[in-house]
């Protein structure tokens, strides 16, 4: 577009027309696949006040909305008061007392109404004071008074929240779109329409944390780690999702659309030729068998999974069952239960107790487990805090629930029973008697059930550590080395600031592998991997040369996985698993690979898109 010559500015002014410049924001991939839409905004951090001056006419109208948004906020901090349960929620119970004394607290709510006399509208006065009192209480020597600084934000976002009408509500996505989010939980995620969910951009969370995995699930392109998308995307702009390079693009042109579309053209006939040959079985060129299984998270990858002809589930996420905050009893369980199994038998289905807490905390309070939603929410640092089998343990009625679903499930097909996050041997020896004691009530009940095979996931280094101990106590391992990198690594799964470095090459993960595969061996314990890892395209003929012969994964990546160990013979995997072994840094197991199997692999590498 000319707008003037080369010889000097235009004599008259020139309109140029406001012509939406492409912008290209970055993150990391976490559900593959591209999208194209328009975007829909949910930031549940801050609410967005209008800066507003005021008449002195209108000063009584905002002072007395100031007074009813305060009273809408106590109304709903007594209810959620109201519904603890004081046997267990004692401490929950005194945070919210005390937010319910800073809400009608005096100076805050004088110092608002003085600067709402100054001329500034209820919310922009409220603001204005709130952060000013945060201010002077970060600074405070005492560390009680800095801590009450979180306390106070917490309390006027619920206010500034009755006063402009601002929900924490998901939005509803009336029409097929982009949600660009802040953050967003897997419990929020299975709450969105299906359907109308384009792709998904996020500011927080990691490829291999639940939201990432549950995108997966569900085929929703997603790209996290995208820093200030909710601040520069706008809410109604058109955007390319490509979640395959983690690039989201802001207004693109019609060549970009057209460039996009493309590439998700060519990888779909990528994965529709992979798919042709789909073997019942999985064997590497030697002949060696490898048996290669499914994740299930809801039930609706079922047909994908059965489609996919995988040879079992390997990691049925049971917790997704609880997210939606309804718990649900053991009628409903055995149900679901018994349903997941037939439809695999006579292949085996192996359920992983409900891991909540961390990143799955359920959406809504229902029963024991919504009880808990506050205490999961305070916790300093819920990666290390009440998850898996220790909030199990802590919960005896629950797990106990679940597991008699199991036993009575099993007794109409094969079922495997794993505890997650298992990190002393007292947890699996007590979580075991929780096993046997629901066995006893079903025997004296005389309902029919089954015993079935005990699992132990092992990804934390303690369980590493204590292998050997652990393998003569159980029938089997499941290794799952997404939160095995987070412990062994000191990754948080939601953070992205640091998701590199908890690279399934990493070297620090890789070591730790050997020594559960020798503590299994020595017991004949039967291993499988089911975290991310299983199917990495390049970490897959590692782990198979040190030992595994059992992967489970998204059932989307077992074509791909299918066509890779058709390609490997074991010599070579072993040849380089121990190269790998050998390597100090995370590039140099990737070069390790990448010159040992470049010539077998490297097209698939290339066509999935990965970048070496
Ligand atoms: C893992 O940690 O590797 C795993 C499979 O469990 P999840 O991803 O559900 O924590
Ligand atoms: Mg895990």
């Amino acid at each position: 577009m000319i707008v003037g010559d080369d010889d000097g500015p235009p004599t008259r002014p020139v309109e140029v027309p406001q012509l939406p410049l492409t912008r290209s924001l970055r993150g990391l991939p976490a559900s593959p696949g591209v999208a194209v839409g328009r975007v829909v905004v949910f930031d549940r951090r801050s609410v967005p006040i209008a800066r507003r001056a005021i008449e002195a006419a209108e000063v009584r109208v905002e002072v007395s909305r100031l007074h009813d948004a305060i009273t809408h906020s106590r109304t709903h901090l007594e209810a959620l008061r109201d519904r603890l349960d004081p046997s267990i929620d004692a401490e929950h119970r005194l945070v919210l007392e005390a937010h319910l004394l800073m809400v009608k607290d005096e100076l805050l709510v004088t110092s608002t109404e003085t600067e709402i006399r100054a001329g500034k509208c209820a919310e922009w006065a409220l603001r204005q004071v709130a952060d000013e009192l945060v201010r002077r209480l970060q600074t405070a020597k005492e560390s009680y008074l800095r801590e009450r600084a979180h306390d106070i934000e917490h309390v006027v976002e619920d206010v500034l929240r009755a006063l402009t009408g601002a929900g924490t509500d998901l939005p509803a996505l009336e029409d097929a779109s982009v949600l660009v989010a802040s953050d967003l939980s897997a419990a929020e995620l299975l709450a969105l329409p299906r359907g109308r969910l384009l792709a998904l951009v996020t500011e927080l969370g990691t490829p291999t944390g639940h939201t990432a995995i549950l995108a997966r699930a569900l085929h929703v392109p997603a790209v996290v780690g995208v820093r200030g998308a909710t601040r520069s995307i706008e809410a109604g702009s058109v955007v390319i999702v490509d979640a395959r390079r983690g690039e989201v693009q802001v207004d693109p042109s019609i060549e970009a659309r057209a460039s996009a579309e493309d590439r998700v053209d060519r990888y779909r006939s990528f994965s529709g030729r992979l798919r042709e040959s789909r073997d019942a079985h999985t064997a590497l060129a030697d002949g060696t068998r490898i048996e290669i299984l499914a994740n299930l998270e809801i039930e609706v990858e079922l047909d994908e999974a059965l489609d996919e002809r995988a040879e079992g589930i390997g990691l049925y996420r049971t917790e997704f069952l609880y997210l939606d905050g309804t718990q649900p009893d053991e009628e409903r369980l055995t149900e679901v239960f018994t349903r997941v199994g037939r439809a695999f038998a006579p292949r085996t289905v192996t359920l992983r107790t409900f891991d909540l807490g961390s990143d799955k905390m359920p959406r809504a309070r229902g029963g024991e487990v919504g009880r808990r939603h506050d205490a999961f929410e305070a916790a300093p640092n819920p990666a290390l805090g009440l998850r898996g089998l220790r909030l199990a343990l802590a919960m005896p009625e629950v797990f106990r629930t679940q597991i008699r679903a199991v036993l009575r499930a099993a007794h109409t097909t094969p079922l495997r029973l794993m505890f997650p996050m298992v990190c002393t041997v007292e947890e699996l020896r007590e979580a075991k008697r929780v096993v046997e004691h629901a066995r006893r009530e079903l025997v004296q009940a005389r309902v029919p059930h089954a015993l079935v095979p005990i699992g132990a996931m092992i990804e934390v280094p303690s369980a590493v550590v204590l292998a050997d101990v652990l393998a003569a106590e159980c029938d089997f391992f499941s290794i799952g080395t997404n939160d095995l990198a987070q412990y062994a690594l000191a990754v948080d799964r939601g953070d992205p600031a640091v998701a590199g470095l908890a690279s399934p090459l990493s070297p620090g993960l890789l070591r730790l592998l050997r020594p559960i595969m020798i503590a299994a061996a020595s017991c004949d314990l039967p291993v499988s991997l089911c975290g991310d890892m299983a199917s990495h395209p390049l970490a897959m003929p590692v782990l198979i040369g040190l030992g595994l012969r059992s992967l489970s994964m998204p059932a989307s990546e077992i074509p791909l996985a299918r066509a890779i160990a058709s390609r490997l013979d074991l010599a070579a995997c072993v040849q380089v698993a121990e190269a790998v072994l050998a390597c100090a840094t995370e590039p140099e197991v990737r070069r390790a690979i990448v010159a040992r199997l470049g010539e077998t692999l490297g097209d698939l590498w290339d066509e999935h898109g990965l970048v070496l």
